[in-house]
Parts: structure tokens; C-alpha cells; sequence
């Protein structure tokens, strides 16, 4: 039977979404609010309007409609997806060749090289420095001597929360003849964006998810590209990728931008309170607080490994990688007030045991 499988898979390993039991969820980038609640009868009330015997919108005209006004731009210019994952995943459909080489830095979103190498891309990692920052001029060079079809360059970077200046993005986007994908996953939490330039630049695509604002459950991702780029995207796009339940809620919510606005803030205060607990712990003993533009914290300690296992021995699941250069990295996802003061605890227990 394994003679029909496809070779190159053979030691693919795929994601792997960690699902435990911790009563404190701290591992994935959600948000803590849960927006269902605060929009319960809106959300009943459009549900219950919805043709269950129709499929959906194949292009969401409501919903781009709702979210170009959202975030500024034209609705022509948008492509909704199942998940910003799936849009990865027609980028490398609508631009990759077996063979063909896509980039992506390391650390970035993993993604990146799983869908590269399942429409496969051969796909070249480019290392960030020792302290994660990105030397651009270096980086610029090297895609022009690897020719790649695709660059993916996650900003804020998941998972070191990292970000890039916008000068640099557009000299990236400027000096390369490649796809630049800039993937704008934590745009609410950095408030910075390249959303402006899209026509400025033949080559520049980028990625937006309604995942880390509270609706990870929905599925729901956006595309925004110039014209030209967009109608090679829709020849993949599969015509009913985002069902009309998601459609609905979607629209709903960024139409409802105050409460969006008020949740961010709400995680960009317990954002800041968590920041300044860890680095008072950090002074104690040795360890590493990386800024972030993005709702979690990437902490770098040598009991990594050990720290994670106590945590999520005592109910709190943060997010550990294990290999490479985040072998000593624990990315934690800012909780809700009793939930960061949990970890806080777990965290000083844990040094207190030692
Ligand atoms: C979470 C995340 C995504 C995935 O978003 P979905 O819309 O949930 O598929 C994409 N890119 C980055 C950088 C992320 O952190």
C-alpha cells in the first residue's frame, strides 16, 4: 500500500495542536475574552436568519465589505479564508511548483514549511539573530541569491513576538522579485501594518487572522493583495472554503469594532501587568524576557523543559518547542487576571522547589 504514498512524506511530521487537560490554556494565542458572551444575542439572532440549505458566499461579499471598512481597505482587495492557515496554503498552491524554493525565517510560524513542503517547495530557512532581531540587509541578500517563489515573514513574529520597522518591510518588499507574504496575525496587539502599500507593490501579500481577537473557534482568515495577484489566488481558492455560519458571526463582529478595540485593550493591560511580574521573577533568577508587539511573552531560561513539565504538572499549559534555536524558550499567551496570577504562582513554586 505505502508504494502509492507520496516519498517525499515519508518523515513529514504533521502539526501537532497540543490538547491537554490544564484548567489555565495559556499555550496557543487565544484570547481570554470570549466574545460569544458579550455578543450573545446578536450572534443567536444571525444564526437563526441563515439558509442551512444554501451554501455560502463563495467570495463573502457582506463579509469583505465589513472588513475593508474595518481595516481600511478596498473590499476588491480581499480574499477570505478558512483559517489564515488555509490562505498559506493557497499562496503556495497559486505560486509554488514542485521544486521551487519558498523562505521563511527561523523562528517563525511553522506553518510556513508545512504547507511549503506539501506543495513541494524546498523550503530554506533564514536564522534571525542571537537576539532575534532580523538583519535585513543580510536577509535581502540572501533571497536574492536563493531566487525563492515565496518569502513568509511573520509581524509580529510567532512565536518570538518580535517585530520588524516598516522601512525595512518595504525595502524587503523593494528589493526582492519575490511574493513577499507580510502575515499580520497580531496587527490588533502592535497596531502597526503595511495594509496601506498593498498598491504600491507588485509583490506584496498580506495575511490578517480573527483568531487571536477571540473568534480562533470561527475559523476565519484574510488575504489582502493588489488585483493582479488576487485573480491568480482565486483560480485555487476552493469556491465555498468559509461556511456561512463563520461568514455571519464574522461580519457581525467586525462590524462591532468598539468591542474589539475594548477587548484588546483589556489583554494589552493584563499584557503589561504580566510583563512587569515575569521581569521582576526574571531578576531573581537568570532568565531572558524578550518585547513583544503580540498577546503572549517569549521568556528564554535553561530549565525550560523542567519549567514547562511543573506547569503543566500543576494545571497551566504554556507553549514549549524543544528544539533549534527556542530549545530554551517558553512562549506563554497573556491569561485573564487569575489566570496570569496562577502561572505567577506556579512559576515561583517552581523556583521555590528547586
Ligand atoms: C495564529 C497564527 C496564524 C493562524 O491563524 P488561523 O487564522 O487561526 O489559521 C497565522 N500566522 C501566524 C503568525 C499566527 O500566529
Amino acid at each position: 500500500m505505502n508504494s502509492l504514498f507520496r516519498k517525499d512524506l515519508s518523515d513529514f511530521k504533521p502539526y501537532e495542536a497540543e490538547v491537554n487537560n490544564c484548567k489555565v490554556i495559556l499555550n496557543a494565542n487565544e484570547s481570554f475574552i470570549n466574545i460569544e458572551k458579550q455578543l450573545e444575542d446578536e450572534i443567536i439572532s444571525v444564526i437563526k436568519d441563515i439558509e442551512i440549505n444554501r451554501y455560502p458566499d463563495p467570495t463573502g461579499e457582506k463579509l469583505r465589505k465589513i472588513y475593508g471598512s474595518y481595516s481600511g481597505t478596498d473590499k476588491e482587495k480581499i480574499m477570505i479564508g478558512n483559517g489564515s492557515d488555509e490562505l498559506i496554503s493557497i499562496i503556495c498552491n497559486t505560486f509554488v511548483n514542485s521544486g521551487d524554493k519558498i523562505v521563511k525565517l527561523n523562528p517563525d510560524f511553522s506553518m510556513y514549511k508545512i504547507y511549503g513542503v506539501l506543495h513541494g517547495a524546498e523550503v530554506l530557512e533564514y536564522d534571525l539573530k542571537e537576539d532575534f532581531t532580523l538583519d535585513i540587509d543580510d536577509f535581502i541578500d540572501f533571497i536574492n541569491y536563493e531566487k525563492p517563489k515565496v518569502v513568509f515573514v511573520s509581524v509580529p513574529n510567532n512565536p518570538t513576538g518580535g517585530i520588524v520597522k516598516k522601512e525595512d518591510i518595504l525595502k524587503l518588499i523593494k528589493s526582492v522579485n519575490s511574493i513577499v507574504v507580510i502575515d499580520e496575525a497580531y496587527f490588533e496587539f502592535y497596531g502597526n501594518t503595511v495594509i496601506d502599500e498593498i498598491d504600491n507593490y507588485d509583490n506584496l501579500i498580506i495575511l490578517r487572522t480573527a483568531s487571536k481577537i477571540g473568534l480562533a473557534a470561527l475559523r476565519l482568515g484574510f488575504l489582502i493583495t493588489n488585483s493582479t495577484l488576487l485573480m491568480e489566488l482565486y483560480k485555487v481558492k476552493p469556491p465555498y472554503n468559509v461556511n456561512s455560519i463563520t461568514q455571519e458571526i464574522g461580519a457581525l463582529i467586525y462590524e462591532n469594532k468598539q468591542v474589539i478595540e475594548d477587548n484588546i485593550s483589556r489583554i494589552l493591560r493584563e499584557k503589561s501587568s504580566l510583563q512587569i511580574s515575569l521581569l521582576s521573577l526574571s531578576e531573581r533568577i537568570n532568565f531572558k524576557l524578550y518585547p513583544s508587539g503580540t498577546n503572549f511573552i517569549l521568556i528564554e531560561i535553561y530549565e525550560a523543559k523542567e519549567l514547562y513539565e511543573y506547569l503543566k504538572n500543576n494545571g497551566v499549559s504554556v507553549r514549549f518547542f524543544g528544539k533549534g534555536r527556542l530549545e530554551n524558550c517558553i512562549r506563554i499567551t497573556v491569561g485573564n487576571r487569575d489566570e496570569n496570577r496562577l502561572l505567577l504562582e506556579a512559576i515561583n513554586k517552581f523556583l521555590g522547589d528547586r
